[in-house]
């Protein structure tokens, strides 16, 4: 069974920019195709991904669609956008890369520290193949619906900073744990001295990249910066900040962007990764539903969007939910 992995780059997590003039208040997330592979095998499933937006779009200043500057036509790829006096391809860049070369990534909210730079806010799909079945179409989808959350400037509701009173990881059920292990121990490559620990080992070299992206490490709290600005000041790392990052006093179990128990599992259905505190069941991201087809964005998700992409109008209001999601 072919194990999917959902990460975000790690990066600041920062709202789309406002669209001039619109009232109510506007901020896209605009995407573009790479090329034509990007838009023909994507474009049907990015559609169906950008639909189970629509609850939280409904209620923010959100939206997601295809640059204007495509003039409705996908196949108007990124680099024809451009023009002499705007030069910049600011818009979220979707390719799809080669089945297994890479791990499906987006980078986090919209990058305002190189404003000069093209290409800098990308969405690379890594799955894709030819007759997918049903199954596989129905993943993609959910996949990508949880990238587009990543866009929106959403981080895993799994490396929020009071992760560890909701859930527990057992890196030891990661696929491919029992290898680096034995790499570890062997350390053929001689890259420690024979005193350092096993920990620090995994850590370091050979099994570094699932432990920090899937345990994450406090990033919202050391990458916490005010959500209401445009651009954002610096890290805010008080222990206070993260509140307001989170902006909610619920762990939300249901969300689209919390990883999915058997995610990266070595034994999917029976392993669990990632592991309720206080219960043995799986969670599944996507209000609660193991089938890709049924995931959705939760209450919260909505909430948080309504209060990051902030209508500032009573719908809006509303749909922050304070009471159960967080603070106004
Ligand atoms: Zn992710």
């Amino acid at each position: 069974m072919l194990i999917f992995i959902f990460l975000a780059l790690l990066g600041f997590s920062c709202a789309m920019p406002s669209s001039l003039n619109a009232i109510p208040k506007e901020q896209w997330v605009r995407y573009c195709y790479k090329d034509a592979a990007a838009a023909t095998q994507l474009g049907k499933y990015v559609d169906l991904a950008v639909q189970k937006w629509l609850p939280a779009i409904a209620v923010s200043s959100l939206n997601i669609q295809l640059d204007p500057r495509a003039g409705g036509t996908p196949s108007t790829y990124c680099d024809q956008l451009g023009t002499p006096a705007e030069p910049v391809i600011d818009a979220l860049v979707i390719s799809s890369e080669p089945l297994d070369s890479c791990v499906t990534s987006t980078t986090n909210g919209y990058d305002w520290s190189e404003m000069d730079t093209s290409y800098r806010n990308t969405l690379e799909f890594c799955n894709y193949k030819n007759n997918p079945t049903q199954a596989e179409e129905d993943l993609w989808v959910a996949m990508l619906a949880h990238e587009f959350g990543h866009a929106v400037g959403l981080l895993h509701e799994n490396q929020r900073p009071d992760k560890d009173h909701h859930v527990k990881f057992n890196c030891n059920n990661l696929v491919g744990w029992n290898q680096a292990v034995v790499a570890t121990a062997n350390d053929v490559n001689k890259f420690f001295t024979p005193h350092s620990s096993i920990t620090a080992r995994m850590k370091a070299v050979y099994f570094p990249n699932a432990v920090d992206y899937i345990k994450g490490d406090n990033i919202a709290k050391y990458q916490y910066k005010p959500l209401t600005e445009e651009p954002r000041t610096a890290p805010r790392p008080q222990d206070a900040d993260w509140k307001t990052y989170v902006r909610s006093i619920v762990f939300d179990f249901e969300s689209v962007m919390l990883y999915g128990s058997y995610e990266a599992s070595s034994s999917p259905g029976s392993l669990l990764v990632l592991e309720r505190v206080g219960t043995p069941d799986p969670v599944f991201n996507g209000g609660g539903n193991a089938d890709p087809a049924l995931k959705q964005l939760s209450t919260g998700d909505i909430a948080r969007v309504a209060q990051m992409y902030d209508m500032q109008t009573p719908t809006g209001d509303d749909a922050k939910d304070p009471d159960n999601w967080g603070q106004a």
